[in-house]
């Protein structure tokens, strides 16, 4: 009998191994300089990275959530607010608003690109409403004409949670670029990842800089003084020089994640298969490719059998989990974010897959 083909759901192997002379030679500039924290690499990354957002600024953090967190303190965001959020998102997006002590909103998604729902925002805005986080799910990026429409009629804020989409576009233009302010995570696995955790915040009105600054360093302003509290969001140099060496590879990366994706959409031909479909103006970087199965159970014994790596992506949506069950303010259910986070699994992609992988994943779908 001829042995299958395994399928690994995600691995940073291949990368890791074809980088690795230059990250090392990267960190061992770090030691040279001995500038561990808010050094020159971290100077030089914030630079190169808002600038490939098309953006003015960005002030690099210790991770996503903390992007997330920051960007609404600047924003004055605090208790008593509400925030308007997907519930489809990892549920960093919805602790960040909670740990301010404000609201979080809980709105539903469309049912083709499983983004934010524009007009599910607009009946849950009340008085209360200070900002919308626009979640890119998937890579995938939200109805931004519409969102900015939202905010510009109502004089709220509009943050992006860009988490998953580094480079995705929407009308020709790169999303952390349309917001207020725009969060990215380079946790390891994400499109753009560190060797460790890392994650910015994208802007363009200079006027958030000392703040922000400041929300990052303990509180403390150019002046070197302490007006309000802060914490220690800091990035290390390290994973700022790591981030430089690979910032010059995203596109090629999402290049790649693009062709395995249309790939599959194109010869994946089985009835009992759903995924997420772009807007006309949207250009997404397939984070992830997750499909909407007539059974999760039923497909994940089944690739488990075929040797084909899966995961959540996610196993509840934010609502339904117990963690934020008590702060659910609409009673109202979310029939499509429910109805996605049953029957979601997210099927293997990455940059540094063969032909032969995404053949044999095609292949085992279509005989399901
Ligand atoms: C990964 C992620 C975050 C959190 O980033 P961390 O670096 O893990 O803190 C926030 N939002 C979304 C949508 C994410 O995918």
């Amino acid at each position: 009998m001829q042995l299958k083909t395994k399928v690994p759901f995600f691995s940073l192997q291949e990368q890791s191994t074809a980088l690795k002379a230059e990250v090392l030679s990267a960190i061992e500039k770090v030691i040279e300089q001995s500038d561990y924290v808010l050094g020159k690499d971290l100077v030089q990354f914030e630079k190169s990275f808002a600038s490939y957002c098309e953006s003015a600024y960005a002030l690099a953090v210790s991770n996503g959530t903390a992007a997330i967190y920051v960007a609404l303190r600047a924003l004055n965001i605090k208790e008593g607010d509400e925030v308007i959020l997907p519930s489809a998102t990892f549920s960093a997006t919805a602790l960040a608003i909670c740990q301010l002590g404000a609201t979080p909103v809980f709105c539903d998604i469309d049912a083709r690109t499983w983004t934010i729902d524009p007009a599910d925002i607009e009946k849950k805005i009340s008085n209360k409403t200070k900002a919308i986080i626009a979640v890119h799910l998937y890579g995938n990026p939200c109805r931004m004409d519409a969102l900015l429409e939202l905010a510009e009629k109502y004089k709220i804020e509009l943050i992006e949670d860009a988490a998953q989409a580094h480079g995705s576009s929407f009308n020709k233009q790169k999303v952390g670029s349309f917001g207020s302010m725009a969060c990215f995570s380079f946790y390891p696995s994400k499109n753009l990842g560190s060797m460790g955790d890392a994650g910015a915040v994208v802007y363009n009105n200079p006027n958030y800089t000392e703040f922000l600054a400041a929300i990052r360093n303990c509180g403390k302003n150019f002046k070197g003084e302490h007006e309000f509290l802060g914490f220690n969001y800091r990035m290390t140099s390290f994973q700022a020089a790591v981030l430089n060496v690979k910032l010059p590879h995203l596109d090629s990366w999402n290049k790649r994640r693009q062709e395995i994706a249309s790939f599959y959409k194109n010869n994946i031909n089985n009835p009992k298969i759903e995924w997420q479909e772009s807007h006309d103006s949207a250009v997404s970087v397939y984070h992830l490719f997750v499909v909407k199965a007539d059974s999760r159970e039923k497909l994940m014994a089944y690739l488990e059998e075929e040797g084909i790596g899966y995961s959540l992506h996610y196993k509840e949506a934010v609502h339904q989990q117990a963690a934020y069950k008590d702060l659910v303010l609409s009673t109202a259910s979310l029939p499509i974010t429910e109805d996605l986070f049953s029957r979601c699994v997210s099927l293997p992609l990455f940059p540094e897959m063969t032909l032969e992988q995404c053949q044999r994943v095609v292949e085992v779908i279509n005989a399901y």
